[in-house]
């Protein structure tokens, strides 16, 4: 289905098959006149569905490929996983440098080794580490390296009579991007809010705060003038600013419970350890969920304890490539 958002501005959503997430919302800036350029934000999952559903309501919009640019909100596999089978010489796609960099790693077996990596940073034991080839992402993603425009927050590109101005949202990967319109106070925010969904945040390296950047991120953008906010996936945000508040104290309360953990542990104990011991999606239990799902679970809770450890309320040691986490009252 596809529908008209603002006079030339189009919502086209592209379901997925076999996948917790339903489908996504791509965005459509019809050109104005002969000849003048289309954007398309996000793509899908390098399927054939996705590739014909989306196709689909391009050729129904009347927006031809060849005149259709493609700006990817971040590097998740069911944003940017089309990009190879739509990318033709004549379209540019637009990417921040930080996600530019992982979506040409998906092509390396170095960049998905280094992806699971964080089994051994979290201390997960063998029966429960997801393998390279495993990962949910190894098999949608995009299937050859495309060349990647970058953008910068601040940056402006017009499409359709309107100026968009690329916003930071990292957090949820290191380098996603939004696009702001100003006249109507529209954000198009790939998956920095969502409703019902807490978008997952993962520990991408050891060097960065994601749980500080994304929060920091969701405050900043509650202090924008906005007035609609698209989201990538799943229904409409009426109450912007509360849902920034539910996960806000979503994270908050994570936070403690985590802190909580470690210390009725006693002694250093890894992510792993903490995990285990947390409801996850819909009140499921760690072991009743899938190994793609505990390693999500753990890197994000790894992604909290770091944070913990930043803001001096855990302490942790390195043992081996093991994060150890501890309380020192
Ligand atoms: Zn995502």
């Amino acid at each position: 289905m596809a529908s008209e958002i603002f006079p030339g501005v189009f919502q086209l959503d592209v379901p997925f098959v076999k996948h917790p997430l339903r489908g996504i919302h791509d965005y459509l800036f019809r050109g104005r006149g002969e000849g003048s350029r289309n954007l398309l934000i996000d793509t899908a999952l390098n399927h054939d569905a996705c590739e014909a559903s989306l196709r689909g309501h391009l050729q129904e919009l009347g927006a031809r490929l060849e005149e259709t640019d493609i700006f990817l909100t971040h590097m998740h596999v069911d944003h940017c996983g089309l990009i190879s089978r739509l990318k033709r010489g004549e379209n540019t796609v637009y990417a921040s440098e930080t996600d530019r960099v992982y979506i040409d790693g998906f092509q390396s077996p170095s960049h998905w080794e280094w992806l699971t990596r964080s089994n051994v940073w979290c201390g997960v034991p063998e029966e429960h580490a997801l393998k390279p080839h495993e990962h949910v992402a190894h098999s949608n993603r995009p299937s050859g390296v495309v060349p990647i425009e970058t953008v910068r927050p601040g940056d402006s590109l017009t499409y359709g009579g309107y100026t968009l101005s690329v916003t930071d949202l990292a957090g949820h990967t290191p380098g996603q991007v939004g696009l702001w319109h100003a006249p109507t106070g529209s954000l198009f925010s790939g998956d920095h809010v969502l409703n019902r969904i807490s978008p997952n945040i993962t520990l991408w390296d050891m060097d960065h705060d994601y749980l500080e950047m994304f929060c920091e991120n969701l405050r900043r953008v509650k202090a924008m003038p906005l007035r609609s906010l698209f989201p990538a996936h799943g229904t409409p945000l009426t109450d912007i600013n509360g849902r920034i508040d539910e996960l806000l104290e979503h994270h908050a309360a994570r936070l403690a419970l985590m802190e909580g953990l470690v210390r009725a542990a006693g002694r250093p104990v890894p992510a792993f350890y903490v995990a285990k011991d947390i409801e996850w999606s819909k009140g499921d239990k760690f072991t009743d969920i899938s190994i793609q799902q505990k390693w999500f679970a753990c890197s994000e809770t790894l992604a909290h304890l770091c944070h913990l450890v930043n803001e001096g309320r855990l302490c942790s040691e390195r043992r081996g490539e093991t994060l150890y986490f501890c309380y020192q009252g």
